[in-house]
């Protein structure tokens, strides 16, 4: 393999239009169906900066997009703003950046910072995974320095197996997930390793003007530049999988495994 050859590949990484319906998965479908696509993040920012391409790319194709977030991101308020206002500022940036992109967006309570992980959030998340009932879920990588961003992936990775647990009953019949990806995060790191490549080309535009609906975006409220990170970020795996921009993911081990009639 030259070099231009495993540019254009990723070494052994998928490059998708968009994430697939699970019917893509059966060797006699038809053209694929493109799936209903769950982001699920510890604060608006990380859904809308790392996983919000994602669901424009999916409803650009056909698809569906919802974004639950598990608290507002309160505490990344600046000084000059109460902890209350910021939030209701995150809500109000989520709620006009999902309307762009077309996508809708869920709000749990918890407080920023202090997001439990147990039975309790992981039975909410698995409730709105029931009534979602998205065939894709993407999250955070466990990989994170941020406790909120471990403790949303560990409650994920529970709620989607309470999620498809038939004799687990809650208001809403189990509805089993067919894939599960880890967003690329600047703050969730360690040991995230790409294997899956989104072009974005057609909603670059649309998600850029989405994610500049939160003052964090242009650097208003903290030192790190998000803007000059994430549209960056998009340029250089554009460049590593044959598009302009593209959003990289990392899939679940669990679901690395391919079933093929030859190579
Ligand atoms: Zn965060």
């Amino acid at each position: 393999m030259n070099r231009r050859s495993f540019a254009q590949s990723v070494g052994s990484a998928v490059i998708l239009s968009a994430i697939p319906g699970s019917s893509a998965l059966t060797q006699d479908s038809a053209a694929p169906k493109t799936s209903k696509v769950m982001a699920i993040a510890a604060h608006p920012g990380d859904g809308m900066f790392t996983m919000g391409a994602v669901l424009a790319k999916q409803i650009e194709r056909g698809g569906a997009g919802v974004l639950l977030s598990l608290s507002l991101g309160e505490r990344g308020a600046p000084k000059d703003i109460p902890l209350q206002q910021y939030g209701a500022m995150q809500r109000t940036a989520t709620e006009n950046a999902v309307r762009l992109i077309g996508a809708e967006a869920i709000f749990l309570d918890y407080p920023d910072a202090e997001i439990p992980f147990n039975e309790e959030s992981s039975l909410r998340v698995c409730d709105t995974i029931r009534e979602q009932r998205p065939e894709a879920v993407v999250t955070h990588w466990s990989g994170s320095w941020h406790k909120d961003h471990q403790n949303c992936h560990l409650i994920v990775r529970d709620a989607i197996f309470y999620a498809g647990l038939e004799t687990l009953a809650r208001e809403h019949p189990a509805h089993a997930v067919s894939k599960i990806f880890y967003a690329e995060n600047w703050e969730d790191a360690a040991n995230f390793v790409p294997d899956t490549y989104i072009s974005i080309d057609p909603v670059y535009e649309k998600w850029m003007q989405a994610c500049d609906f939160y003052p964090m975006w242009r650097g208003q409220t903290g030192f790190f530049r998000y803007n000059d990170y994430y549209s960056s970020l998009s340029v250089m795996r554009g460049c590593l999988s044959g598009s302009r921009h593209a959003v990289a993911l990392m899939s679940d081990i669990n679901q690395r495994s391919q079933r093929l009639q030859s190579l």
